[in-house]
């Protein structure tokens, strides 16, 4: 039988290459002279890719090249960097790694937003800058009696409302669906950020969530307001975001994401009252290696017996039983 070939298209965690490199035979798009005469040669032979959320757009035009390809199995729980639909079309599975990060972002969310609550990045730097002995750090507003809402009650968004009970603020949220949870939902953004002083976004990416705190959003949460953004840089209209906090019309932010990674705006930079982070929501070894090894449980199993582990909802319907 011929070996299966796998095509990865940026590099990913050694533990992922050393398990497909095992497994299939691996080739390694990035380290290809001509990518675009490799793929002439190869394509047609490629019957699975591995990707991440964190390197190009997987296109239809990308697909085409790829007749004979049955699967994309992504590393990261959005999958925002996969045209889904284009797969879907082309009968070709997409999965990606939900379930093994949701308490590891859902951790490093509460820490933005007491970092940025606390000023707890430019408190160190004070420190190490000597300042201390000039006088003490200014006071930084608090997270006591603020209300938080969370846009997308999803898995971290549970995850980061299970973490806040514990620091004893009001919980609301916002999603298109109510659920059976005791917080109180929102039908609309605006009205969450209405009653909110806190917002936390953690919706999926994509066209449907594309600036969905906007200017309005952004007015709705107050002078007195916080944005968190940990979901996608998408989601934010980051122009008006820029404006907002250039105009005090919020009072901070804190981001783990941006529109155009791994550029950042310059006004965001420019800005002391923020705390920005490089994408790290997932981001410790542990986390890291286990999205890995599902990411190559899922190209395994599914040449084994057919069934990946994870597959994204849209595609869902073409695995067998
Ligand atoms: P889930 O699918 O479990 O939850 C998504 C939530 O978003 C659901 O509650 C859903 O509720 C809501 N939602 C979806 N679409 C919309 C919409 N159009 N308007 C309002 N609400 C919406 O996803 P996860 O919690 O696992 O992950 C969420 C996202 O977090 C990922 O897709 C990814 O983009 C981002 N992420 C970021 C990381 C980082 O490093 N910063 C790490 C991991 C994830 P409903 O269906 O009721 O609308």
């Amino acid at each position: 039988m011929q070996p299966i070939q796998i095509l990865m298209t940026a590099p990913l965690l050694p533990i992922v290459v050393a398990q497909l490199e095992s497994a299939f035979t691996l080739h390694k798009l990035w380290e290809q002279p001509d990518p675009d005469a490799f793929l002439k040669a190869v394509g047609a032979r490629i019957r699975g890719v591995a990707t991440s959320t964190y390197h190009g757009r997987i296109d239809d035009a990308f697909l085409a090249r790829l007749p004979a390809l049955e699967i994309i199995a992504s590393f990261g729980v959005g999958y925002d960097n996969v045209d889904v639909a284009a797969a879907a079309a082309r009968e070709v599975v997409v999965t990606n790694t939900p379930g093994v990060l949701d308490e590891e972002v859902a951790d490093l969310t509460v820490a933005l937003l007491l970092s940025t609550l606390r000023q707890i990045p430019q408190a160190e730097r004070f420190l190490r800058d000597g300042k201390w002995r000039e006088g003490a750090f200014p006071l930084s507003p608090t997270l006591r009696g603020r209300r938080v809402g969370i846009v997308g009650l999803g898995n971290i968004g549970k995850a980061v409302a299970r973490r806040l009970q514990g620091f004893d603020v009001a919980i609301a949220y916002h999603g298109r669906t109510r659920q059976d949870v005791p917080f109180d939902y929102h039908p609309t953004v605006t009205g969450l950020a209405d009653a909110s002083d806190v917002l936390v976004v953690i919706v999926p990416g994509g066209a449907e969530t594309r600036h969905l705190i906007d200017r309005e959003v952004l007015a709705a949460l107050g002078s007195d307001g916080v944005l968190i953004n940990v979901a996608r840089g998408s989601v934010v209209d980051e122009a008006a975001l820029i404006e907002a906090l250039q105009s005090d019309m919020i009072l901070s932010a804190g981001l783990d994401v941006y529109a155009d990674e791994p550029r950042v705006p310059q006004a965001l930079l420019d800005l002391p009252n923020l705390v920005l982070l490089p994408h790290i929501g997932s981001g410790s070894v542990q986390t890291r290696n286990a999205m890995g090894q599902l990411l190559s449980d899922n190209l395994v199993q599914w040449f084994r017996d057919g069934k990946p582990v994870t597959s994204v909802p849209e595609t869902a319907h073409l695995i067998a039983g």
